[in-house]
């Protein structure tokens, strides 16, 4: 009933199918609302309905024989999965033109869950060193106690990548675009890269979403997305998703059935719900993002804005080449400003709340400085080019005229 990624069984265009003639791909809002489901529900609703069940009965002992020698795809214990789970691993795969996807209950554990899959002692790896700062501290600080070796370069330096691999290396990591600096990581030459010296490929696409960049086209062998972010959408839930090859994902999805981080049906059938406006949200995303960071590269308090859709953003052409929008994130610096006057603008804003996170449809603010390195030495905190008069903002879903009247007015504040 619900074994194949398509959008629909019926006629209806499907992801990557051939219709009669020409090939139809659906688009993202149709992929979001459709792909994965069933078509007929039970209880004809048209939602899937939260399925509850720890585990799942067989009616008689051949039944069981039947299912593991037929190798079955029916349910047997909830560690190994659920039935709202694997819709929305389906949609996800979808999203991302995927062969399959995987869940797990939040982003980190879906790369730990990677990572030890595919990691052995001895095994190497190298990071761009703006990827997601707890995964780099689980290399490090933890899978160094396995053996493991990890390196960090500077992100998007290429040669200083190449030289950094070795025959012990057995993948390279690159988040894009990075936060908080949303530079934007050349997809074409990290996957020759990682092709010529035949190492596999990771991206952390959580900031893209797979509506703004696809990686897996590329050639990437697997994307992360914290679904969290903007695949929930919400503000309302934690997930995490690796997206790729069934049978490079076929260990992993093992191991998953063992470390047992899986979500729970309540959870999945929120980020189902979510998903079905992915699109939707994603264009408003991208025009409150653009539309925000260009208010505030022209007004005469701000002194620096990183934004990938401004010409004056370093990656600007690698973007624009390969992103369909540039999303809602915004960071900038406050002109001369100690971190003390750069948190009064933030308690000035009426509209973003203040917290960590981005990707949800209630805009977010927030002091790097302050909410993520408040405890680092400040020369640790400029390694890292975190500026004490630096504000990140997750642009949401509202009336850009608002938002940007609302950082005005904050602006404007002594
Ligand atoms: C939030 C985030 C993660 C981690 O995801 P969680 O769901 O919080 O575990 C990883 N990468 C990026 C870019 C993120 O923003």
């Amino acid at each position: 009933m619900h074994d194949s990624i398509t959008v629909d069984s019926k006629p209806a265009p499907t992801p990557n199918q051939s219709s009669s003639q020409q090939p139809h791909r659906a688009g993202p809002s149709t992929v979001s609302v459709h792909a994965g489901e069933a078509r007929q529900k039970p209880n004809d609703a048209i939602t899937d309905s939260i399925c509850c069940s720890s585990t799942y009965t067989f009616d008689s002992t051949q039944s069981i024989l039947d299912y593991i020698h037929e190798k079955q795809d029916r349910e047997e214990y909830g560690r190994y999965g659920n039935p709202n789970e694997k819709v929305v691993e389906r949609k996800l795969a979808a999203l991302d033109g995927a062969e399959d996807a995987i869940l797990y209950s939040s982003g980190m554990a879906a790369i730990v869950g990677l990572l030890m899959t595919k990691l052995n002692a001895g095994d190497e790896i190298v990071f761009f060193d703006e990827c997601y700062h707890r995964s780099r501290e689980f290399c490090f600080k933890h899978l160094s106690r396995f053996g493991v070796v990890t390196h960090q370069v500077k992100t998007g330096d290429f040669d200083a990548m190449n030289a950094a691999i070795n025959d012990r290396t057995k993948m390279i990591v690159s988040e894009s675009p990075t936060n908080p600096h949303l530079t934007v990581v050349d997809l074409e030459q990290f996957v020759a890269l990682g092709k010529e010296r035949g190492v596999e490929t990771l991206i952390d696409a959580t900031l893209a979403s797979p509506f703004n960049i696809q990686p897996l086209e590329y050639g990437v062998d697997y994307v992360w997305h914290s679904a969290t972010k903007y695949l929930g959408g919400h503000n309302d839930l934690l997930a995490g998703v690796i997206s790729g090859s069934k049978e490079k994902l076929e260990p992993v999805r093992k191991l998953r059935g063992i470390l047992g981080c899986i979500n729970a049906p309540h959870n999945m059938y929120l980020l189902e719900r979510g998903l079905k406006t992915f699109a939707l949200r994603m264009q408003r995303h991208n025009e409150n993002g653009q539309r925000v960071a260009e208010f505030l590269a022209s007004h005469p308090r701000v002194e620096h804005v990183y934004y990938p859709g401004l010409p004056s953003h370093p990656t600007h052409a690698i973007a624009k080449r390969t992103m369909k929008g540039f999303g809602g994130l915004i960071t900038f610096l406050v002109r001369d400003a100690d971190w003390r006057q750069t948190g009064s603008i933030i308690d000035a804003c009426r509209i973003p709340r203040i917290g960590p996170s981005l990707g949800g449809v209630e805009s977010l603010i927030e002091q790097p400085m302050v909410m993520s390195y408040f405890d680092y030495a400040p020369e640790q905190r400029a390694k890292f080019g975190i500026a004490d008069n630096m504000i990140r903002m997750s642009c949401g879903i509202e009336d850009a005229d608002d938002l940007i009247a609302d950082l005005e007015q904050a602006l404007s504040q002594s």
